[in-house]
Order: C-alpha cells, then structure tokens, then sequence
C-alpha cells in the first residue's frame, strides 16, 4: 500500500520551523510576560508592515477578527451585511454574534469569490449597510472592482483574509483595500500559530483604537470600560513569538503553494475534472479546490489510492441547521452548485514534487 497523501501534514512543517519556535517560546517563558506585552506589539508593527497597512491589532482567533472588526466599523444588531454563504460559515458566525442580518450574495464559478453583479444588485437595492468579502481558498478578489461599487454608495468594506496571508494585486497585499480586515492564525492558515490567534489591520487610527477596546471589555483604560460590546479577545505573548518567527518564511511559503497549484492546473487534463486558472501573486492557494460532476466518484478513487481530499465547505451557510430564518429559503444558484461538485487536494509547502506528480497521475487515471 502507498504511504498516505494527507490534506495537510502540520508535523513537517513544525520540523522545518522548529528552531526559530523554540527560540522564540523559550524568550517569552523566560520573560515573565504573557499577555499583550513586547511581543504582540512587535509582531503587531510586523504584520502591519508586511501587509502595509498602518494598524495592526492581534485578537484571538480569525472569527472575533471578523466581529470585532465590523463592531469597529458601526455594524451592529440590526446592521444588514453582504456575505457570500461558500466560506465555511465563519462570518455568519460573527454575524450572529453581533445580531446583525446576513445578506447572502451568490459567487462566481470559476473564480468562487462574491459575484460582483450580485453585489451591485444588492447595493444598489439599499438593502445592505456593509459588506464582507471574503478571498477564499486564498485568491485575492479584485477589491477595485469591488469598492468602485460600494465607495459611491458610503458602504464600508470587510476583508475576510484568513485564507489570503500575503496575496497580492498591483503591489497591494490582502487586508490593504478594505476599511478593516481580519486575519486567523489557526495552525493550518499559510501563516499559522500553535493554536489559535487573528488579528484585524486597518488605515484607519479610529477603527484600531476601538478594536483595543473591545478587544479587552471595552476598556478605554485599565478597570474604565467605555465601549459597548467589548470581551476578551487577545492573542497571546507566545503565539505572536511565534508567529513572528514564522513571518519572514510566508512569502517563500505561499510560493511554494503557487507551484504546487499551478502544476495541478497545468497537468491535469481529466475531462471531468474542471481546475481553477493559473494565478500570480493575487493566489497563495490556501487550498487547492476544482470540481468534477461526479466529486464522490473522483474522492472514492483518489481514497483508494491512499489520497486524502476533502471539501470545503459542504453545506452553504443558509443551509445550516442554526440559521432557522433561512429554513425553506431557494438558495443562491452556484454557491449550491458548487458545494456538491467541488473537491479539495492536498495542497501545502512541504509537498514534496513526487507526492504532487502521484495526485496529478491518479486523477488523470481516474
Ligand atoms: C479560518 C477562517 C476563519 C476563522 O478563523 P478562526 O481563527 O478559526 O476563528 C474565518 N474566515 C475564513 C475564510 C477562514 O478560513
């Protein structure tokens, strides 16, 4: 039997960082320090840096990122925000958590990013106070197009970039378009802690001021809480150690990945078997997702062969079981296709070229 192909091996990839984690885990222990300390405000200025924006504010994990985020940004009960429902269900999470109202808009087929006439549609229709766009599998939506629909209409934008760390277009990385954006930190994203972590950036002092807030229960200073809303939402000394250490290798990484997609892309030739296009910098391939009419047939195939698949995501967000006022609702024409055609391959930096070529021959085989 062949050696098993996993969706994603974490173990090579704590191997090939281990020095520069341990190093850094040891400083914090030894510091006494363990809660917003040098840390986070180092790997804060970073990653702020990195995605060349102005501010950059660590919280706990990718979902807070969003909620805290679009509290910042005026969302709140009542607040109806553009979402796409093919992105694992995390936003509408952080929807709920705010009470806002989410306003399902369909998806591109190929790209599977917000359709853009959808969006218009619903914008225009003033049915919307503000929008999440979320670069899913790690493909940077084409945010011009985007905000030349919202900026005229005064409706602020949210990057969900927790697939995206790093993607680029005409220079600008991901996070860098929008009013605010959210980044998750969970161990399998392209830049990932040993738990979890997120952090919102934005250009906007005003917004990163109110994310601090809120971020420790609403406190304006230490024991006076004087914003609404606020919890306890903080990445911790250890894992912006740790994540620090890890920043300088994403962008060698997400190159890394960009191969890996791309030879999917170009020697796969299975006529049931449609993949992505080949992309740039705007693509750090978080995951590698194409589709076939007969997904299950091509993921019983590939599990025979020892590859692991998966997909992401199977159920639409307003097909879930908890939001019960979308119970009976049509539906959304190709975020439902696409959740019954799509298949995720493995798809991560420590892929070797002979694992990459062995997918590639067993779905041509198929
Ligand atoms: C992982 C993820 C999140 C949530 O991040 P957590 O840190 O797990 O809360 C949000 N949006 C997308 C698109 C994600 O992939």
């Amino acid at each position: 039997m062949a050696e098993q192909i996993l969706i994603n091996d974490l173990s090579r990839h704590a191997s090939s960082t281990e020095t520069a984690v341990r190093a850094s885990v040891e400083r914090v222990l030894r510091s006494g320090w363990y809660v917003l300390g040098k840390d986070g405000e180092a790997f804060e200025r970073d990653f702020a840096a990195y995605c060349d924006t102005k501010h950059c504010v660590g919280v706990a994990n990718g979902t807070d990122a969003i909620e805290l985020g679009l509290r910042a940004l005026g969302v709140r009960a009542g607040s109806r925000v553009a979402s796409v429902a093919n992105a694992g269900h995390y936003t509408t999470t952080a929807l709920m958590a705010l009470a806002a109202e989410p306003v399902f808009v369909d998806v591109d087929r190929d790209t599977k990013l917000m359709d853009l006439a959808h969006l218009r549609q619903v914008a225009e229709e003033g049915v919307i106070d503000a929008v999440v766009v979320t670069h899913l599998f790690g493909l940077l939506h084409d945010m011009e197009a985007v905000l030349d629909i919202t900026a005229p209409l005064g409706i602020p934008v949210f990057e969900d970039c927790a697939q995206a760390h790093g993607a680029r277009r005409g220079g600008r990385r991901a996070g860098g378009f929008g009013a605010a954006a959210g980044f998750s930190f969970y161990p399998t994203k392209n830049l990932g802690a040993l738990g979890d972590g997120g952090a919102v950036v934005t250009g906007s002092a005003e917004v990163a001021e109110r994310v601090r807030h809120l971020r420790q229960y609403g406190w304006e200073a230490k024991y006076h809480a004087s914003v609404r809303g606020g919890r306890n939402s903080r990445l911790d000394e250890i894992q912006a150690a740790i994540l620090r250490a890890k920043l300088p290798f994403l962008d060698g990484w997400n190159e890394r990945r960009r191969a890996i997609a791309r030879r999917y892309s170009t020697e796969i030739t299975h006529p049931r078997v449609r993949c992505p296009a080949v992309h740039g910098e705007e693509f750090v391939a978080h995951l590698y997702v194409l589709t076939s009419d007969d997904r299950d047939g091509l993921r019983t195939h590939l599990a025979k062969a020892a590859i692991r698949t998966d997909v992401h995501y199977p159920v639409p967000d307003y097909r879930q079981p908890c939001l019960t006022e979308f119970k009976g609702w049509a539906g959304l024409p190709v975020t439902d296709e696409l959740a019954s055609s799509i298949l995720t391959l493995p798809c991560f930096p420590e892929l070797s070229d002979d694992e990459v070529t062995r997918v590639i021959s067993c779905v041509n085989a198929w």
